[in-house]
C-alpha cells in the first residue's frame, strides 16, 4: 500500500455534504467579497486563538506582508528571521524594502536561536519574525524578553502551527501580530489560498483591514497605499466547516506523532532530539514535543546525520512507496536572491546549513491509518538494520 506524504481527499471528502451546503449558501447570497461569511470566519478564528481581532488575507504570504506593512516596516529597517524556514517569511520582509537579517536555529527544535538573533541586532533592527516551524512554538519567552529589551515588534509566523500552544497560550497571541496560512497542506487546509492576521491591538486591526483593501478609507480615499489582500467569502465559508474539526485533526496528528516516537526511537541507532549529544552510532534523530509546548505536528521531521545518508533514506522510502520530502533543502541566507544583501544579514548559520542536509519529513497527516504507519516504521527499520 502506498503511503502519500499528504492526502487532502481523505480529509475533505467526508465533509462533502457540509461543504456543498456552504458553497450553495454563498452562491445564493451573491455576496462574494468581504461581508458576513468573512466576518463570521474571522470571529471564529479570533475566538480560537484567544485574541481580540482576526483579519483574513488572501494567503499566508500576504498575511505576513500586510502585518509587516501595518508594523510600518520599510526601507532602511532590518528584520530578524530564521534562516531555516519557508521562503515567504523572508521574502515578505524583502518586499517591504527592509532587509531580512538571518538568524540560526536550534538543532533540537528547528526554531529560532535567540542568542543568534541577539548577535545580529543592530541600530536598524525594528522587528523579529519567529516562525513556529513544523507545528511547534518557538522559544517565545526568550524572544519576547529580547524583543522588549530592544523595542522590537514581534510578528509570529504561525503558518504551520494553527492551534499550537506555548505554555498554555495559543501561538498567534504571543506577539503584536500572528500570521496564519490556509494553504491546503497546512493544519487547517483550505481549497486554494487563504491567510489571516491576529492581533489584540484594535488600531493594528483597523490598519490591517485598510491595507488588505488598497489602503482605502473612506471609499475611494487613500491616505496610504495598500493592495488587494482579501480572502474570498467562499473560501471563508468552506473553512468554517473545517474549523469545527480542527481539534480532531490536531488530535490525529498528535496520536500519529506519538506512535512514531514510541516505535521509531526504540529502533537500533535512533535517538530522540534533546537526548544528549548522541554518538556516532545514532543514524536517525526523532523529533520531540517539548513538555511546555502543544505541538500540532504539521510535519514529522527526522534528522539523518552523516554525509549523504539522508538522501539514501529518502530514496529507500520512495522505493517503498512512502511519501517523504525535504523541508528545506537550502537555508535562506544562501538563496541566490539574497546574495546582494549586506554581509551582516547573511552571516553563517551553521545549524541551519547542517539541517538542510539532514532533514526528512514523513507522513503524519491526521487520516494516516495504523497500517500505513506500520509500513513507514517497517521501512525505516529495514533501512537501519540493513
Ligand atoms: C506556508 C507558509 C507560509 C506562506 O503561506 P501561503 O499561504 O502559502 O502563502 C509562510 N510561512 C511559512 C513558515 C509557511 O510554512
Amino acid at each position: 500500500m502506498a503511503v502519500p506524504l499528504l492526502d487532502v481527499n481523505a480529509q475533505n471528502h467526508p465533509l462533502e455534504p457540509e461543504l456543498t451546503a456552504a458553497f450553495t449558501r454563498v452562491l445564493r447570497s451573491g455576496r462574494f467579497i468581504l461581508g458576513e461569511e468573512v466576518e463570521a470566519f474571522e470571529g471564529e478564528c479570533a475566538a480560537l486563538i484567544g485574541v481580540g481581532h482576526a483579519v483574513s488575507m488572501s494567503s499566508g504570504t500576504d498575511a505576513l506582508l500586510a502585518a509587516l506593512m501595518a508594523a510600518g516596516i520599510g526601507p532602511g529597517d532590518e528584520v530578524l528571521c530564521p534562516a531555516f524556514t519557508f521562503f515567504a517569511t523572508a521574502g515578505c520582509i524583502a518586499r517591504t524594502g527592509a532587509t531580512p537579517v538571518f538568524c540560526d536555529v536550534c538543532p533540537d527544535t528547528f526554531n529560532m536561536d535567540v542568542t543568534s538573533a541577539a548577535a545580529r541586532l543592530t541600530a536598524r533592527t525594528r522587528a523579529i519574525v519567529p516562525v513556529h516551524l513544523f507545528g511547534q512554538a518557538a522559544g517565545m519567552d526568550a524572544i519576547g524578553t529580547f524583543a522588549a529589551a530592544n523595542k522590537l515588534q514581534v510578528i509570529e509566523d504561525v503558518a504551520q502551527s494553527i492551534g499550537a500552544t506555548y505554555r498554555g497560550r495559543r501561538c498567534g497571541a504571543l506577539g503584536e501580530m500572528g500570521c496564519f496560512s490556509f494553504f491546503p497542506s497546512k493544519n487547517l487546509g483550505g481549497f486554494g489560498d487563504g491567510g489571516l492576521v491576529t492581533t489584540d491591538d484594535a488600531e493594528l486591526a483597523e490598519k490591517l483591514r485598510r491595507i488588505r483593501n488598497h489602503g482605502m478609507h473612506p471609499r475611494y480615499y487613500h491616505a496610504s497605499v495598500g493592495a488587494n489582500f482579501r480572502m474570498d467569502a467562499l473560501q471563508c465559508a468552506l473553512l468554517r466547516v473545517k474549523l469545527r474539526h480542527l481539534d480532531a485533526y490536531t488530535a490525529g496528528r498528535v496520536a500519529n506523532a506519538n506512535d512514531y516516537i514510541e516505535r521509531i526511537s526504540t529502533l537500533p541507532g535512533v535517538m530522540q532530539a534533546g537526548d544528549g549529544p548522541g554518538g556516532l552510532s545514532e543514524r536517525v534523530v526523532v523529533p520531540r514535543a517539548d513538555a511546555q509546548m502543544g505541538h500540532v505536528w504539521n510535519q514529522f521531521t527526522l534528522r539523518i546525520p552523516g554525509a549523504g545518508r539522508r538522501d539514501v533514506l529518502k530514496s529507500h522510502l520512495t522505493t517503498r512507496g512512502i511519501g517523504c520530502e525535504i523541508y528545506y533543502p537550502v537555508a535562506l541566507h544562501q538563496q541566490e536572491c539574497f546574495r546582494h544583501l549586506p554581509a551582516h544579514a547573511i552571516q553563517d548559520c551553521p545549524v541551519s546549513e547542517a539541517l538542510t542536509g539532514e532533514v526528512l519529513s514523513i507522513p503524519v497527516y491526521p487520516e494516516l491509518a495504523a497500517g500505513q504507519r506500520d509500513e513507514v516504521v517497517a521501512a525505516i527499520r529495514d533501512w537501519l538494520i540493513a
